[in-house]
Order: C-alpha cells, then structure tokens, then sequence
C-alpha cells in the first residue's frame, strides 16, 4: 500500500525532518508503521504520546484497567474526567487529538496467553509498557515465538532499565533473567512509589528506541542493557549474548516443542478463556439442539478416568494427543476437548489449533463443573 505525507504532514513534522538523519523516507517509514503499546499506564502513556507526535500511522493500545485518580500524577494523557474509564480508549482518544493522522486502535483486555499471539501478530513491533512480570515474561515468549522485536523498560523507585529484545536474532529477556522473581520480591507501582518524572523519562527512551527501528536512522540497542538512576546519575550499559540453553529462545527446539513450553510457563485464568478456544456446557447443548455436528474427546488420562463417569464420543489421553493418532484421522468435524478441571482441554485446543485447520475448543470448567444428570446425559 503507498503511503505519502502531504503539505500539512510536512508542516507538522518540519523539525524532526531537519535533523540530518530524518528524511522524507524516514518519515514515511514511520507513517507506515504498526506499534503496539501493551501497558497504558506510565510508561504506556508517554511512549503512546511521543510515538503519535512523531508520527506513527498505526499504535494498538492493550491495558483491560480503568483510570484511577492515584494514576493522574504520572499518567498525564488523563485527567479527572477519565476516571472510570478505560485505559486503553482513553489513551487512543488523547493520542488521535495529538496527531490526527494516527491510526489508534484500543485493545479494552488484559494479555494473556489466549489473545497475546492474536495481537501481537498484526504489529512490528512489540513496547513492553506493564508494570507486572507475568505480562513482561509473556511478552517475551510470544516475541520469541512470533520473532517480533519488543522494545522493554522498567522502573522501580528512582531507577530504570531499557532494552530492546528479540531484535534481528538477538537474546531475549530469559537470555539474561532466565526466570521472573518470586511474586512477594517483585512490587509493581501499585505498591512502590514513583515519580512521574522517571516513568516519563523511560516511556520517551522506549518510543526514541521504536523509532529507530522503523527509521532505521540510528543503532537501536541490541544485546544492551541500560540502567540509570536519576536521583544520583549513575549509569551502567551491560552487554549481554543470547543464551544458547535458553529456555524460550534456543534454536535446538522445533517449533511444536516451543508452542508446548510457550503454554505450559504461562497460566490461563479461567475467567480469561476467549470463545475463540472455548465452549460452556451450554454451548455443547445448543449446537446438539440445532443439529451442528462435533465431536466429544474426553482427553483424561487413564489414572484419572475412576474419578468420574462421561459420556464422550471418544477417549484419547492428553499424552497421547498428536495429529497422527489413528482415532483423529477418522473426525471430521469441530472438536471440544473434555478433561477434569478444563485446563488440560484448554492446552489440547490451544495447541491442536496451532497444528492443524480443524477447530478444537475446550469444555470451560471441566467434567467436575457438570452436574451428574448433564454428565450421564447423551450430549
Ligand atoms: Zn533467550
């Protein structure tokens, strides 16, 4: 698709151009580009806002929170209006009055497991905005998996770290921090205090670094870690390599054996499951009722099969789930897959989806959410 700037663009970015490594080209560079900010918070905010400024034709926005009058001192696209709403909308809305040439697109839920590949695949770039390290090491296993740069800040107190991972082969976050730290180590901003000039200082060198990549107009920082803490200036860069043992990142493991280890280091929260992968109990029902063909999997394993009796179609244990058991080479038609609690059902659908064209789902709740009467009923 051709993109041009016209007069008004010109107009608008006439400072930035003059700078000797800024061209028409660049600018058109970034005028295509696709960004998503996952975090709309403090660094969420200031790297959505310079990205626009700047320029930026495309910025997803993924934050599921609501704006609180504790976010205002340092989370400055809000005001007290905003209380209540939506992060993500607030923010796409503040950034299209900056430059009403940004296409800003809001994502109101939180990343998980489920979503994190759906989004993060329509962008180029991935900015590691949260403020928790659950989200942050999801964001590093789905850039891994989807070889997608993730340009990475975090701030704690008076200080802050910058890198950019996943960039052009080089190491990822687990490269250099194999493992998050226990939870009761790890405070977010909810609980540690911050200045909003920090978290502003941090945003501005993570868009700074965005831009790079998509200008190509400066060396990004690869395989570099910066640190600072403004209260006294003290400044380290740490050079690090890509970790050949690895967990996420190492390249002696196919791609089926990463999709496994992606969806078994990342907890699925039962109230997190999209429609896309599963379906309730009711669901099961209404598809019977209006005559939809599908197919009932009970993926137990054997050990687990006293524990309660199920009426399904087939029984294939969860160990033995592959696309070349014989017993899937005879179904035709959508799968939902059944296991005690949902979880495991969940992974098998997760998974057999990345795999094959077929739909699988997973039965929410698993077979101890149903009552005996719906368990002994023929579906
Ligand atoms: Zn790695």
């Amino acid at each position: 698709m051709s993109v041009n700037i016209d007069d008004d663009e010109l107009k608008r970015y006439a400072r930035q151009l003059r700078l000797p490594d800024m061209s028409i080209v660049a600018q058109t560079r970034l005028k295509k580009a696709r960004v998503l900010i996952v975090g709309a918070g403090g660094l969420g905010n200031p790297v959505a806002i310079s990205l626009a400024a700047a320029g930026t034709g495309n910025i997803g926005i993924v934050d599921d929170d609501t704006v609180e009058i504790s976010n205002l001192h340092r989370q400055t696209a809000f005001t007290d209006n905003d209380i209540g709403r939506s992060k993500s909308q607030a923010l796409c809305e503040y950034i299209r009055k900056v430059n009403p040439y940004v296409n800003a697109t809001p994502y109101d839920e939180k990343l998980t497991i489920l979503n994190a590949r759906r989004l993060f695949s329509q962008y180029e770039i991935i900015i590691d905005a949260c403020d928790n390290f659950e989200t942050r090491y999801l964001i590093n296993d789905t850039c891994v998996l989807l070889k997608k740069p993730n340009v990475s800040a975090a701030i704690f107190n008076h200080e802050g770290q910058l890198s950019n991972y996943v960039l052009n082969g080089g190491p990822c976050l687990r490269c250099l921090f194999p493992e998050p730290p226990p939870a009761e180590l790890a405070p977010n901003c909810a609980e540690a205090g911050v200045l909003n000039t920090l978290s502003n200082t941090f945003g501005a060198l993570q868009a700074n670094e965005a831009i790079k990549l998509i200008t190509a107009s400066q060396k990004p920082l690869n395989g570099e870690l910066v640190h600072f803490n403004l209260s006294n200036f003290e400044f380290n860069k740490l050079s690090f390599a890509r970790d050949p043992h690895c967990k996420i990142c190492n390249q002696n493991q196919s791609i089926r054996q990463k999709v496994s280890l992606y969806l078994s280091l990342h907890q699925i929260d039962q109230d997190d499951q999209s429609p896309a992968h599963v379906w309730t109990y009711q669901t099961l029902r209404n598809k019977f009722a209006n005559d939809e063909p599908f197919t009932v999997v009970d993926i137990r394993e054997e050990n687990e099969l006293g524990d309660v009796e199920f009426q399904a179609d087939y029984h294939i244990p969860y160990s033995e789930l592959s696309l070349s058991n014989r017993s899937f080479k005879k179904i035709k038609t959508p799968v939902v897959f059944c296991c005690l609690f949902g979880k495991n059902s969940l992974f098998a659908a997760m998974k057999m989806n990345t795999l094959d064209s077929q739909k699988y789902y997973s039965l929410k709740g698993g077979i101890l959410n149903l009552t005996e009467k719906d368990r002994w009923d023929k579906i």
